[in-house]
Order: structure tokens, then sequence, then C-alpha cells
């Protein structure tokens, strides 16, 4: 893949643990145990993305994210992947709207940490580099540049809250979204709303796309979790 990833991680067993997965998946990894440090190492560098982790000793995670964002332009801005330790911490990263691209809670698998890196960089920056991605062997395809969505052959016309909530869903297809991650996702295509609102989004976006919207196969509900794209990327 040949993209540079930056660690930010104080725990020094973790970060060379990290830094040691990411190096096999392909990644020029660097990384450090000091918020401060990775500001600096962050301007000097520019890596694509930046594993943060949340709970650092000298400058927390959320300034390092918010300078993160603001010493590089909007386009240039790396990724970020945060890394929080508790569900505390996972309410702090939603609601301090970090800018955070996606969080892994500790602990996590090696598998899913590289996963989750390998998928937001795979969306490529939102000003462009989007692609056309095909899930179910075709049935469903989402053609980012264009802003168009075909499923089963015949073009869908979405709402853009539909098309935001269908591409966050697609960001990693089989993993489940919470009502309010969605809601955080689709900000970006100008939604505003309550966590219920998705809700009749996700039921429009059923007729639009479903075979049988009563039954749906392509979004599926997760009992007390969420939503996910329950087709598999055709790669
Ligand atoms: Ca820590």
């Amino acid at each position: 893949m040949g993209a540079t990833v930056l660690v930010v991680e104080d725990e020094r067993k973790l970060r060379d643990f990290i830094r040691s997965y990411l190096e096999k998946a392909g990644f020029t990894v660097l990384s450090t145990g000091s918020g401060a440090e990775a500001i600096t190492m962050a301007a000097a560098a520019a890596p694509d993305l930046v594993v943060l982790d949340l709970g650092l000793p000298d400058v927390p995670g959320e300034t390092v994210a918010r300078e993160l964002r603001a010493a590089a332009a909007a386009h240039a801005a790396p990724r970020i992947l945060m890394l929080t330790a508790k569900s505390s911490e996972e309410d702090r990263v939603r609601g301090l709207e970090l800018g955070a691209d996606d969080y892994v809670t500790k602990p996590f698998s090696p598998r899913e940490l590289v996963l989750r890196v390998q998928a937001i960089l795979r969306r490529g920056s939102p000003a462009g580099d989007a692609e056309v991605a095909s899930y179910g062997r075709g049935e469903l395809v989402i053609d980012e540049p264009r802003r168009v969505v075909t499923v089963r052959g015949t073009q869908a016309d979405l709402t853009p809250t539909e098309w935001g909530v269908l591409v966050a869903l697609a960001t990693v297809p089989g993993r489940v979204y919470s009502r309010f991650e969605l809601i955080n996702r689709v900000r970006g295509y100008e939604f505003e709303g309550y966590e219920r609102t998705i809700d009749s989004h996700v039921k429009n976006l059923r007729r639009k796309i479903e075979d049988d919207p009563g039954s749906p196969r392509i979004i599926t509900t997760v009992l007390g979790g969420g939503y996910r794209l329950s087709l598999a990327r055709d790669d």
C-alpha cells in the first residue's frame, strides 16, 4: 500500500506491537509516545494517517488531533484513527467531535486495527480520490466520484443523506455502525438530526435499494447496535 502511518501511543509495548503489525501490512511506520513530538513529526513527515492514543501523558490526544487538523490545509490533513482505553473515553471521542475518522477501543485485535487503517485510507480524501466499489458480486455499485449508486443494474435515486448513510456503511462492510456514528459520518453531507431520524433515512434507503424492503438483505439492523452493510466487497 505504501502509505505512511504515524503511531502515537505512550505504552511502549503496545506501540511496538501496533508498529510491527502495520509494517507487516506494508505500511511505512513512524512512532512516538509523546503528543508534542507527534505534532512535530506530523508536520515534518506528512503521514497519511495517524493512529492516536487519546490518553497521552503530555498533550491530550484530543489536542493533538486538533493541532493535526489545524496545522495542515484541510485537504492535506492526515486521517486519524483514535485509540481509546475505556467506554468513558469512547464517549469523549463522540462528545468532543474530534474529527477522528474512526476509533477503536482497547483491547483490540491487531488485525482489526490494520483493517480499520486500510479501510480509512481506501476511503481516500473527502475532496477526491474516491473510487468505484462493488459489493455482493455486483449487486450494489457505489461510484463515489460520480455520486451514483446502482442496484442490480438500475440506478437508485438517493437523497444526499441516504447517500451519506450508504457510503458510511460501505466503509467497512459487515461492521456495525451505531446511529450516532452514522450521524457523525453523514454530517459532511449537511445532515442534522437525532439518532432516531437515522431510522427513517434507512427505511427510505431500503425502499430504494432492497428487493424486499420488509426483509432487508443489504442493510441489516443489529438489535441494540445499529446497522450494517451485509454484502461483501468485491475486490
Ligand atoms: Ca495511553
